[in-house]
Order: structure tokens, then sequence, then C-alpha cells
């Protein structure tokens, strides 16, 4: 099943690459795994998939032991408490919830000496109230950036991540992920940064989010089927 479920995607991101004028191999796809259980996660390692998603730190420090298989990373895709700071650090390496100058201050601080730590930051592109993420507007993401920078010498800042519209519908999800592309360019030129990460895209809209340069598309459903809540 998770086999046909992967084949489908890699259809789907190579068509829609293309619709884009882009090369599919640009598309990391990222497993979420948030209540799949450790031999699905395995399974889909075996085929290939090399990059996986924990949306809970307790959740992840179970799990993530259990899925030892060399060369493959793991994200924090959730969002993020202070005080689990020193436990993500541990366990993830790549934080894509950064939405608080307080928890990036954190972060730096619990990194061991010597360690760096990539980081995206997180954007609430759709306004939704129950969503995370920093608000859409420049005037206060290129602070943050700058903050960053400044406070956080540990922490490689690689790109933004957003998640689209609820309900997905292809005008709003669309104009959702060209605003975080839009965002990311002002902030590339603005510090003269390379920040080449575009994580946006789920099992619902990830096909508009490539459209819209989605370079991580974080899919759970569509890859290991419904989840058992
Ligand atoms: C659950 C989750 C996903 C994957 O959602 P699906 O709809 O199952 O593909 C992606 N990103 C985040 C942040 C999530 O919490």
């Amino acid at each position: 099943m998770i086999q046909e479920n992967l084949e489908k995607i890699r259809t789907t991101i190579e068509t829609y690459a293309a619709k884009a004028g882009r090369r599919p191999e640009e598309i990391t796809i990222l497993g979420a795994t948030k209540s799949v259980p450790p031999e699905r996660i395995k399974k889909a390692a075996r085929l290939g998939i090399r990059l996986f998603g924990e949306n809970r730190v307790q959740e992840a420090q179970k799990k993530i032991p259990q899925v030892r298989i060399p060369g493959i990373s793991w994200h924090m895709i959730g969002h993020l408490q202070r005080n689990k700071a020193k436990q993500a650090v541990q366990l993830f390496d790549m934080i894509e919830s950064v939405d608080s100058i307080k928890l990036a201050q954190e972060l730096q601080k619990r990194l061991p000496e010597g360690r760096q730590l990539e980081i995206l930051v997180e954007v609430n592109t759709s306004g939704e109230p129950t969503k995370y993420g920093l608000p859409p507007d420049e005037d206060q993401i290129l602070p943050f950036m700058e903050k960053i920078l400044g406070c956080c010498p540990s922490l490689v800042p690689r790109g933004l991540m957003t998640l689209g519209p609820y309900p997905p519908e292809e005008k709003r999800s669309r104009r959702s992920f060209a605003l975080l592309r839009a965002l990311r360019d002002r902030l590339e030129e603005e510090f003269g940064l390379s920040l080449p990460v575009l994580s946006m895209g789920m099992s619902e809209d990830y096909p508009w989010a490539i459209l819209e340069g989605a370079t991580l598309v974080r899919i759970g459903r569509a890859l290991f089927g419904p989840r058992e809540e």
C-alpha cells in the first residue's frame, strides 16, 4: 500500500514539476509520521524516503530510536514549546517551526558547543487564527530574521515553512504558497542569504505547492494511509 501510494506521489510530483518548468529532483518528500507506527516508517525508508517529520517531541522521543536507519533525517514540523527545546535539539536535524525569538534563543542555548542546527521560519500565510507562525508580512519577517541572525549564531536559517489554508482550494492555497516564496525572495535579497528551502504542501495541496516553488512537501495520509487518531 505504501509502495503504491509512493508511486502515485512521485508521478504527481513529476507531473506538476513539469507544469511549472521545474525538475522533479528539486522536490523532496518528507514523510509526516504523526501517529504512524515505526514499522510503516521503516517500510517507507526501504522504499527510498530519507526524510521524516514529527509533530510532538514526546512521540518523537519514543519513535525515533525505533527507526534507526542510516542516512535518514528527522525534522520537527509541529509547534515547539520552549520547555522542549533541549530534547528537540537532541532528536532533530532541523526545526521547521521556529516562530519566536524566545524559542530561537532557547534552541541556541541548548545546542552543544560546536553544533549547528538548521531551521526554517514558520509563517502563517493563510492568516487562520488556529495556525502558528509569523504574520505573512515583510515588516514582521525582516526584523525577525535580523534578530535570529544576531542572537543565535548556531542556528542556520535554510528557508521558510507554511501550512496552506484549510480546507484547501486551488486559488487560496496557491496564493498562500506564492506569498511564502515572495517572502523568501525578499529575505534573500535583504540579507544576502541563501534560503533554498520552501516547506509547503501536504497530502491535499502539495501539487499546488509544487507549482508555486515548494522544495519540500510534507506528506502524511497520502503516503501512510488514514491516521488512527
Ligand atoms: C500532519 C502534518 C502534515 C501532513 O498532513 P497530511 O494531510 O496527512 O499529509 C504536514 N505538515 C504538518 C505540520 C503536519 O502537522
